[in-house]
């Protein structure tokens, strides 16, 4: 874990370095849980972007997106139960002065029970070799029994307190669990307290023509009440959906893991309407189809799991996450959810609009069901930036960071480099730049020597490096370099072109889909 955890900060420092990720307000100190996005995160950020909505919008033709703005009327906080009930409770450790949130606190000592059932475990398989029987081991080691039936019952304790509501009771489970601050070692716990994760402001000159206003919280709310004026202007017809990516913030309680949570991101969210009593077809259908995007992708299958949702929010019927591993463990990328007719019936309470579907096939109308899939723009980054970092050794004891970002989203998809700067070999690498830029982004590399300019370049990911030599000027022909297995070709500048777009396009990946 500690070996992991050192990993993530080189991944850190990389993405810094090389222009990915800055801390937010930097020459100020930075801002907490807040990040900009440098000149390559923001290409990598564009293309994870560009992927998920084509996907969404070109490979479903009933999918449309919508581009709706940030703030909206404060009622329809009030109608999503986000005023009320968008909560997390708070609790702080005396000592240390940190900040928690109880549930993590709580989940997290669970997590360790599992860590070491899994230790019991694994030491047993080693013992007993092929005759290992773990389904027999796990209902007869007495130590696992003992384990399981703890975490059972912590389990059952904190689902109960977290769907009542029950603050004394998350406080009293950290009491009796002891469960200590990770910092300060201690168990000198506050009381719990709810705190709301919207962030308010004013809209309006006068101080008392203002209102509240509240930065969202998640882009889904624009989806529903723009629900009507899509479906009547685009005619559209059950099931269909709408698509639309946008910034949401919350005032994280706590927000460490860089990217991971942050009180600035931003959500690709797509809310799918459907016939009632259809929904859980539904809910399978876009679990299987989410998980084929994210596999498409390359990063590893064994990197994914889903998380079947035991506790469920207010407005859901069924729940579930993608999880990704990160150097951190495994952690929600993105959510599926069966949100009922909940928020387009809170919406026609709370506007007095009839807000209906009339089924032509039925002959009948009726409030529409809702699949939702929302995935965390900054943490699908995070998932592709950490499964392609690599540290490799090379043969002669030199070394190179190199990113496997897949091709179709790496920032700068080849680099163009004349093997010296004279002897008209510049001029023919521009000539090659000026006519492969208008498909790809392409940069131009002549400082320094060729292989520092390749480790630049696989720093950053980028999947091609062109070198123009002596002998492109004789025939037209130059080295291709490939960033994952350091192999070059020579190859014809005029074939350049199709040998790049069949790795590197948008296209390709969403055939893989
Ligand atoms: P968590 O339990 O980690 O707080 P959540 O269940 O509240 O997440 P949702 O409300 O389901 O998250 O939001 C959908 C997606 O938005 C998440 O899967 C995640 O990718 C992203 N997301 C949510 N909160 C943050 C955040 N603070 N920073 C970055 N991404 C976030």
């Amino acid at each position: 874990m500690a070996q992991q955890e050192d990993v993530f900060k080189k991944i850190v420092a990389h993405a810094k370095e090389y222009g990915f990720v800055f801390p937010s307000s930097e020459i100020y100190d930075g801002l907490s849980a807040v990040y900009d996005y440098g000149q390559n995160g923001v290409e990598l950020k564009n293309n994870i972007k560009r992927y998920w909505w084509e996907a969404m919008t070109l490979l479903h033709e009933n999918i449309v997106g919508i581009d709706s703005a940030i703030f909206m009327h404060p009622t329809i906080w009030k109608a999503s139960g986000h005023v009320d009930a968008f909560n997390d409770p708070l609790i702080d450790n005396r000592d240390s002065k940190k900040r928690y949130r109880a549930d993590v606190l709580i989940e997290d000592h669970i997590a360790k029970i599992d860590e070491k059932i899994d230790k019991e475990v694994a030491k047993a398989r080693k013992r007993f070799g092929d005759s290992f029987d773990e389904a027999m081991f796990r209902q007869t080691n007495a130590r696992v029994v003992e384990l399981l039936a703890h975490r059972e019952a912590v389990h059952t304790r904190f689902s109960e307190a977290m769907n009542a509501n029950d603050l004394d009771g998350l406080r009293q489970i950290i009491i009796d669990e002891e469960i200590v601050d990770p910092i300060s070692g201690t168990k000198n716990w506050t009381e719990v307290r709810q705190f709301n994760l919207m962030f308010k402001t004013e809209m309006g000159s006068t101080a008392d023509g203002s209102m509240t206003v509240y930065l969202r919280p998640e882009t889904a709310q624009g989806i529903f009440v723009n629900y009507l004026n899509v479906q009547k202007t685009g005619r559209m017809r059950i099931p269909f959906g709408i698509a639309q990516i946008g910034k949401a913030f919350r005032n994280e309680i706590v927000a460490r893991q860089f990217i991971f949570r942050m009180r600035e991101f931003e959500q690709m969210e797509m809310q799918f309407f459907v016939r009632p009593g259809s929904e859980m077809e539904w809910f399978k259908y876009w679990k299987e189809w989410r998980l084929r995007w994210h596999k498409a992708l390359g990063l590893g299958d064994e990197k994914y799991r889903y998380h079947d949702h035991e506790k469920l929010a207010h407005y859901a019927n069924a729940a579930t996450d993608i999880e990704f591993q990160m150097p951190f463990g495994f952690k929600e990328v993105e959510g599926i959810h069966s949100r009922t007719n909940f928020d387009l019936s809170q919406h026609e309470k709370f506007s007095g609009k009839k807000i209906q579907y009339f089924d032509p096939e039925l002959n009948q109308s009726y409030t529409p069901y809702v699949i939702e899939t929302s995935i965390g723009v900054d943490r699908m980054f995070l998932s592709v930036l950490c499964s392609s970092y690599e540290e490799q050794a090379l043969e002669g004891g030199d070394s190179r960071v190199v990113l496997h970002l897949p091709a179709a989203l790496a920032p700068v998809k080849c680099a163009v480099m004349p093997l010296v700067r004279k002897d008209g070999l510049p001029e023919k690498a521009r000539e090659i730049v000026d006519e492969l830029k208008f498909d790809f982004t392409t940069h131009y590399e002549e400082k320094d020597s060729i292989g520092k300019r390749y480790r630049r370049q696989d720093a950053i990911g980028t999947p091609f490096c062109i070198t123009v030599d002596h002998q492109t000027l004789e025939d037209n022909t130059v080295t291709l370099r490939h960033r994952d297995s350091m192999e070059q070709q020579r190859v014809n500048i005029a074939d350049l072109h199709s040998l790049i777009h069949s790795q590197v396009s948008l296209n390709a990946l969403l055939r893989k889909i």
